[in-house]
């Protein structure tokens, strides 16, 4: 979509190939990048985390896994178990914002960076095909005064692009579109309808956006000092964060019915 155009009967939007189309409401799901929010909002920076990150799948027959973390000095290392004798991983690493690599020395590369670590951090990477493996520098969008006008809105990373801390982007999306549905069966005017999504889901996408910038800030520390504080703290105080911030993450009911007002977390 290149752009859009609205009044009291519509949305038109234009396509790059020339098409048009006209429909009641316009949702840009349209990612970080998004040219909707562009549009609705003016042009606005995205903020750079300070670390890059890489992602890939590794087969394995191992099938002791459990997901985790280990944190080490600006630089981290997270794997999920997948069906089918898989694991996901992650890495990542301070680096300057635009940095550019060789995709062909993408994985010895990153062997290198995580010599030394545990098992099997070295044996995930190593496994891995060596063209599979991602690289993304990692941003997230300042939390939006506003998303909605008139007849257009915003979901996804669109709306509320995060840092993916703490593994929320797509649920947040999730959360969103269940969320838009119930709205827009409720209310009969568009706008009303996505005024009140709006209102449902602002201030917990802007507070888990700011949350999982925290983490991956601590999570990068990569002063001695700073390391050694975190090892020695973390032990005391995960038990008592988590819970505190998980489970109002977690726990979430999204509401479908655009009823529950104001929202409850
Ligand atoms: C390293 C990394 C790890 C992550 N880990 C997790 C995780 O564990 N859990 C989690 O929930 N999330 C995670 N995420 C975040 C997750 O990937 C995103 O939040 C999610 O993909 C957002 O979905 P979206 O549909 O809003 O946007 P996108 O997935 O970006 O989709 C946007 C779509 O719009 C299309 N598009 C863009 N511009 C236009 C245009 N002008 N016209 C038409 N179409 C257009 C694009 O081609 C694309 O298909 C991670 C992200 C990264 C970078």
């Amino acid at each position: 979509m290149l752009d859009f155009e609205q009044d009291g009967e519509g949305v038109r939007a234009t396509f790059s190939n020339g098409e048009e189309s006209q429909a009641d409401l316009l949702i840009g799901a349209d990612g970080i990048h998004s040219r909707v929010r562009e549009q609705l909002t003016g042009k606005l920076a995205l903020r750079y985390s300070g670390y890059t990150a890489w992602r890939g799948i590794a087969p394995t027959p191992d099938k002791a896994f459990q997901s985790g973390e280990t944190w080490g000095k600006g630089r981290r290392f997270g794997l999920v178990p997948l069906s089918g004798e898989k694991v996901y991983w992650f890495a990542t690493d301070n680096r300057p914002e635009g940095e550019t690599d060789d995709p062909a020395r993408r994985q010895a590369e990153l062997l290198e960076l995580f010599a030394g670590w545990h098992y099997p951090v070295p044996e995930l990477i190593g496994t891995t095909p060596r063209g599979d493996i991602l690289r993304n520098d990692i941003f997230d969008l300042p939390p939006l005064k506003k998303w909605s006008v008139g007849r257009v809105t915003l979901l996804g990373d669109a709306a509320h692009a995060m840092t993916p801390n703490l593994g929320q982007g797509a649920c947040q999306a999730i959360e969103d579109a269940v969320t838009l549905a119930g709205c827009l069966t409720r209310f009969e005017e568009v706008s009303e309808a996505l005024a009140r999504y709006e209102a449902l889901r602002r201030p917990r996408t802007a507070r888990i956006t700011r949350q999982a910038r925290q983490v991956g800030e601590i999570g990068q520390w990569g002063h001695p000092a700073a390391v050694w504080l975190r090892q020695h703290f973390a032990r005391l105080l995960l038990p008592v964060l988590q819970p505190r911030l998980l489970d109002p993450i977690l726990s979430y009911e999204p509401d479908r019915s655009g009823k529950q007002f104001p929202p409850t977390t």
